[in-house]
């Protein structure tokens, strides 16, 4: 099911328990991988800074948050980390075209300076979840697939939260164009009911592995569980038959977006942003410059609070907003989540500003 769900190249499982399993299996796997083939100098996995990849120490170290990396002795050796293509944040005076294409070649510079012969994988997520639901400029995927088509190494896509509907499409890859090595999944392959993950390996992967790679001395005790695998199996069937993720491509995501768009007129609003049912907005305090409020006086948690206390689950990743509604919200629901988000955004433009 997986493999008629995925790209049509994806078409091996490797079953795990979680995301984070996920990017540890996926970091052994793609230095198995170039050691069968006798390149086992190819270790370095290439990731973002503000990625995240999970919370086990490979999940963690491929992950490029710092306050993770504060704690344990992170990352651990073969990991590099390149600037993530945030423009709102860090392109100023740069149209996004020129800066998704500028953030995308700092994997080629990576490379080079490297040496292509160390270097295993890039791993990237379609959009950064947890890091702020930072979408990057149209011209960046395509340049990142180029550069790993340039010097044949591995592209993992971390779809842990992109995946099963999320943008619109059922993996986000497809979307950006992507032609993803490895995909890793997790979190909608049960739509959360269940603790699942699962690594799609590639035909030009698995080929290696299976005819050179032998055993592969990785396993967990629940990979593969009947019992997720029957959720996973529901859950899957439902969103088929459903059109679910066609509802999300033509209807209620475009419909989020549109409404989203309008908090674009708040004053203390920089930018919206957002693609099917994710979305962002960027707290400034001033929407001239988008400079943002002094840090001690934390505008994203305050805004959190009035959130929360108004029955919105609206998160903060510093003074980012983020939201990801069920994939079967109604527009009324749509229409309510905005309404509630406008008042939590006058409550704290009112708290601030005092
Ligand atoms: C949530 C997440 C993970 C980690 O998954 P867990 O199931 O929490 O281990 C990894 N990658 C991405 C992109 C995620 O959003």
């Amino acid at each position: 099911l997986l493999a008629e769900v995925t790209p049509s190249h994806l078409n091996h499982v490797f079953f795990t328990g979680s995301g984070s399993e996920c990017n540890d299996t996926v970091l052994r796997m793609v230095r198995h991988y170039w050691a069968s083939k006798g390149q086992p100098e190819k270790q370095v996995i290439i990731s973002r800074h503000n990625a995240y990849h999970g919370s086990t120490v490979a999940g963690a170290s491929l992950g490029g948050m710092k306050g993770m990396h504060a704690q344990g002795g992170l990352p651990i050796p073969g990991i590099v980390h390149i600037d993530q293509p945030y423009h709102f944040g860090e392109g100023q005076g740069m149209s996004a075209h020129e800066f998704g294409l500028a953030r995308a070649r700092q994997l080629e510079e990576k490379i080079q300076e490297l040496g292509v012969d160390q270097v295993a994988a890039f791993i990237g997520e379609p959009i950064q979840g947890a890091g702020g639901v930072i979408i990057p400029p149209d011209s960046y995927w395509p340049e990142i697939q180029r550069i790993c088509d340039k010097y044949g190494i591995l592209l993992i896509a971390d779809e842990v939260i992109c995946g099963f509907g999320r943008t619109g499409h059922w993996f986000a890859s497809e979307g950006f164009g992507i032609k993803p090595d490895l995909m890793c999944l997790a979190k909608g392959i049960t739509s959360g009911y269940l603790p699942m993950g699962a690594v799609m390996v590639g035909d030009r992967v698995a080929k290696v592995l299976v005819e050179e790679g032998g055993e592969f001395n990785h396993g967990f005790t629940y990979s593969g569980h009947p019992v997720a695998c029957a959720v996973a199996i529901a859950n899957i069937t439902l969103m088929q038959n459903e059109s679910i993720v066609k509802r999300v491509h033509d209807s209620i995501g475009p419909y989020l977006q549109r409404r989203w768009a309008e908090l674009a007129d708040h004053p203390l609003v920089g930018e919206t942003r957002g693609k099917g049912l994710v979305a962002a907005l960027e707290i400034v305090q001033d929407k001239q410059t988008n400079s943002r409020f002094p840090a001690e006086l934390q505008a994203g948690m305050t805004c959190r609070e009035f959130c929360f206390n108004n029955g919105l689950v609206m998160r903060a990743v510093g003074d980012t907003m983020i939201i990801s509604p069920p994939l079967v919200i109604t527009e009324e629901q749509v229409d309510e989540l905005v309404n509630l988000a406008r008042l939590s955004l006058d409550l704290t433009a009112a708290k601030l500003r005092g």
